[in-house]
């Protein structure tokens, strides 16, 4: 599952590829994948310039000159991939999009959880132009990379949920899921299964810089990509970060600050990677 550091990947890829180009043609075939309203009317975009690609959490944005924005979220095994007009089309491609001189953009995605829809900013320029004026991602607390010590003591206070199940909650902060959760929680030395209200301000401030830090080393390395494969850039390349993760997927391995072993918790239906020395 796709989380900040790889959407950003995708994103600055998508910038360097696609801005300033003229959307010539798109077309779609999944019906899932426009589920919200008929793929037709993704038709606006004909003719439209890209102006420019944001994010919010696991959400894309692509501004056009004119008309709506574009919103692209990836859920569970959505792929955003270049191409060339004659390369061969995958399956389960679902939508198409071929700008002037630029190549194709293609969305494929086998599970088909994932979706492309239009929006149209809630505020006037130039706010218009932060994907957080979409009323669709109104409910998304701030993005993790952008998250004050402040935000963060507001959204956990009087919290007796799990630190973990906090942090992937889109709605307290937008971008984290299962791996990045695992990864902060280690870097910040803060078990995932204490209450989120029991932080205090140095817990708070630790876990902001730990948030920070995990996820632009991540973005440095083109995020993950682990054994499923799953995850791709729009080159079609792995990212490299699985390679610094510290606990997550590591049970029994020795953690990288004490050499003890890597535990993994279980609560329900979640789980958390853990070192019982590190973090408390
Ligand atoms: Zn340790």
């Amino acid at each position: 599952l796709p989380e900040l550091p790889e959407v950003e990947t995708v994103r600055r890829d998508l910038l360097r590829l696609y801005a300033g180009h003229r959307l010539k043609s798109l077309s779609v075939s999944g019906r899932r994948t426009v589920r919200r309203h008929s793929p037709e009317q993704l038709g606006a975009l004909r003719e439209k310039i890209l102006l420019s690609v944001g994010r919010h959490g696991k959400y894309l944005v692509f501004f056009w000159e004119g008309g709506p924005s574009l919103v692209a979220h990836l859920r569970m095994s959505g792929q955003l991939l270049a191409a060339s007009p004659g390369d061969p089309v995958a399956p389960h491609t679902h939508a198409v999009f071929s700008f002037d001189g630029a190549g194709e953009l293609r969305f494929v995605d086998p599970r088909t959880f994932g979706e492309l829809f239009l929006s149209t900013p809630a505020a006037a320029p130039p706010m218009a132009s932060s994907p957080s004026a979409l009323p669709e991602l109104a409910h998304l607390g701030p993005d993790a990379l952008m998250a004050t010590a402040r935000d963060l003591s507001c959204a956990l206070a009087g919290r007796h949920a799990p630190l973990k199940a906090l942090l992937v909650d889109q709605r307290v902060i937008a971008g984290i899921g299962n791996i990045y959760a695992d990864e902060i929680c280690w870097k910040a030395r803060l078990r995932p299964d204490r209450p989120g209200g029991s932080l205090d301000q140095a817990d708070l401030r630790r876990l902001v810089r730990a948030t920070r830090s995990v996820l632009l080393a991540a973005i440095a390395a083109r995020g993950s990509t682990l054994a499923d494969r799953r995850y791709r850039d729009l080159g079609g390349s792995a990212g490299a970060y699985q390679l610094e993760h510290r606990v997550y997927g590591r049970a029994g391995l020795p953690c990288a600050g004490c050499g003890r072993p890597v535990e993994r918790l279980r609560w329900g239906a979640k789980s958390a990677y853990v070192c019982g020395s590190c973090q408390a």
